[in-house]
């Protein structure tokens, strides 16, 4: 392994394939994605998400090699989401990733999509020891390092907060991806309506706050119901973030995933930092949404580490695979 080593990432865990070209673990040579959106329904539809990949794959793969200017020979590594997620997805780029390895004669190394979004942040961001609030569609969980792996201190004990997001906006008929147009119509909301806040230790629940919130549309103005929901989700997402962090002593919290982006939970998250000195810090949008750069980052990582790649018979995908499965060679 050399500092300049190129690593290809594959992602497609849900709605988006992407591959990018990292070298070095932090230069992009290229990140291409292309996001499957919903024909038929609302939400996204596992067979005809994977067939959009299916059909977008040999492109991506081409288009990323084009960009950077290489071609596969100069490749060190490949890297694939092997889950949690979609399995029609997930099988989609799992192939894709063992064909390339065959064919190309690479290293292998499949990476678990979580793990992706919290060594992206920590790496990009420069952090070395983080708590990590990751929160997406796929997940809602509040991560620190410890004992040879990623540890769940605090997450959702029932639906995500993207799925929050996506699930009402859907009940007000507000298409996928939701979360984006909830923050856009909060922003104009201000009437705070009380809403059902549960924290469990250093966890939180959702599923009565959808159910409260939904049965709210028609009663009240849209954005006052969407600022509520923000109020309500949020607040009790940073209440455990803030047990956790002070459990733990952490000095760092990097704010990932999709709903990352959300500027009201960002500068709630912010106001960590005045209470308890630490510093608060999220990528910039486009890494906080699904890519294949995730991957690559933590395909860099597994051969930095000089960790044993996986031979490709033995490469298969996992839907369900909980981050504090993982082994994690690379950190002390
Ligand atoms: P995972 O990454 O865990 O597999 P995912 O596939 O849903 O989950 P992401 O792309 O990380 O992946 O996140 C998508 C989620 O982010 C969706 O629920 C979407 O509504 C939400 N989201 C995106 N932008 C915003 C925003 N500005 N505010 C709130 N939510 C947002």
């Amino acid at each position: 392994m050399s500092r300049g080593d190129i690593v290809l990432g594959i992602e497609s865990t849900a709605h988006t394939f992407g591959v990018a070209l990292l070298r070095g673990g932090r230069e992009i040579l290229a990140d291409v994605r292309y996001v499957y959106r919903p024909s038929r329904t609302l939400g996204i539809e596992p067979r005809e998400a994977a067939e959009h990949h299916s059909r977008v794959a040999g492109r991506a793969v081409k288009e990323a090699l084009d960009k950077a200017g290489i071609s596969m020979e100069r490749v060190d590594a490949i890297a694939y989401s092997m889950g949690p997620g979609l399995g029609p997805c997930l099988r989609v780029g799992a192939t894709v990733a063992r064909f390339l390895a065959i064919y190309y004669r690479k290293p292998l190394y499949p990476v678990h999509h979580g793990i992706g979004h919290v060594e992206l942040a920590a790496q990009f961001l420069g952090m070395r020891d983080p708590l990590v609030v990751l929160v997406s569609g796929g997940h809602t969980s509040i991560v620190g390092f410890s004992g040879g792996r990623w540890r769940v201190y605090g997450e959702t004990l029932d639906i995500t907060l993207g799925n929050l997001l996506d699930m009402f906006a859907r009940e007000a008929g507000i298409p996928f991806p939701g979360g984006p147009r909830v923050e856009e119509l909060a922003s104009r909301g201000g009437r705070y309506i009380r809403m059902p806040y549960c924290v469990k230790g250093n966890n939180v629940v959702y599923s009565g706050l959808l159910t409260y919130a939904t049965g709210l549309i028609g009663k009240h103005r849209l954005e006052d119901i969407c600022y509520s929901l923000q109020e309500a989700a949020f607040s009790s997402l940073v209440e455990a973030c803030e047990r956790a962090l002070v459990q733990l002593g952490k000095r760092e919290v990097a704010l990932t995933g999709g709903v990352a982006s959300n500027n009201c939970l960002f500068a709630k998250m912010k106001e960590l930092e005045g209470l308890h000195g630490v510093r608060v810090d999220r990528l910039e949008k486009r890494l906080n949404d699904d890519n294949g750069v995730q991957i690559a980052v933590v395909g860099h990582l597994y051969l930095a580490s000089g960790a044993d790649p996986c031979p490709p018979d033995e490469a298969i995908v996992r839907q369900r695979v909980r981050l504090e499965e993982v082994e994690v060679p690379w950190r002390e």
